[in-house]
């Protein structure tokens, strides 16, 4: 999957191509209004994640480009222009998505692959690591093939993980995702370790070749094969 980067922020640009390279994807990048013109006239992109302040223009003045190319790419909209009226543009002109500067990365590889997912439906409908299975359609989850009971807000850290399954999801941008409207309103953090210690105790009890690791001081994340338990960096 080829990915288009339209950023003038040049640190912002570097962190978001390593997320996305770190998961696979080619990206490519543009830093000004001209460079995303010309690379848009001459290459072909399966999505195009664009800034709307763009030195030489608005990046909304870049979806006729967008829309006329052969294989018409995804859109993810990153922007400080978070009115009403920017979104809804955005949402008309056929972006897919529309997100809010400042924002965690994980959070942006979240909407980039569900974005991608939509567009490519043919591609796998789970996520998988080790004997461990998490089906899109249904958020059914299974290890070794046998069912695995999860409550809404277990299933959506598994999901939120599995998802960022490579790298080290920080704590925040976690608790975010799992207590989503909720946050802020009850002291996230410690329910994110309640959660995250069921969700631990459940895939070792069902025998999952997968374990759910502290990074001390980032996050967590999944680590297939063996016990770890905690995991230091570097490790
Ligand atoms: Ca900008």
């Amino acid at each position: 999957m080829k990915i288009l980067l339209v950023e003038d922020e040049r640190l912002l640009s570097a962190s978001i191509k390593t997320v996305l390279e770190e998961d696979g994807y080619a990206c490519e990048t543009a830093y000004t209004f001209r460079e995303a013109e010309d690379r848009l006239v001459t290459r072909l992109y399966d999505l195009v994640v664009l800034d709307l302040n763009l030195p030489g223009g608005l990046g909304f003045e870049l979806f006729e480009y967008v829309k006329a190319m052969e294989t018409r790419p995804g859109a993810l909209i990153i922007s400080v222009r978070d009115g009403l009226t920017d979104k809804l543009r955005g949402l008309d002109l056929g972006a897919d998505d529309y997100l809010v500067k400042p924002f965690h990365l994980d959070e942006l590889l979240a909407r980039v692959r569900s974005i991608l997912r939509r567009r490519h439906p043919e591609e796998p409908a789970e996520l998988s690591l080790g004997n461990l299975r998490y089906q899109l359609d249904t958020h059914a989850v299974t290890v070794a093939g046998a069912p695995l009971k999860l409550t809404q807000s277990q299933l959506r850290l598994l999901y939120y993980l599995l998802l960022n399954r490579r790298r080290v999801v920080a704590k925040e941008s976690l608790s975010d995702y799992v207590l989503q409207e909720n946050v802020g309103m009850v002291d996230s953090l410690d329910y994110l370790y309640t959660h995250v210690k069921n969700v631990r105790q459940k895939l070792r009890a069902a025998g999952c070749d997968v374990s759910l690791d502290t990074v001390y001081g980032l996050g967590y994340t999944l680590h297939q094969g063996g016990e770890r338990g905690t995991c230091a960096l570097g490790e």
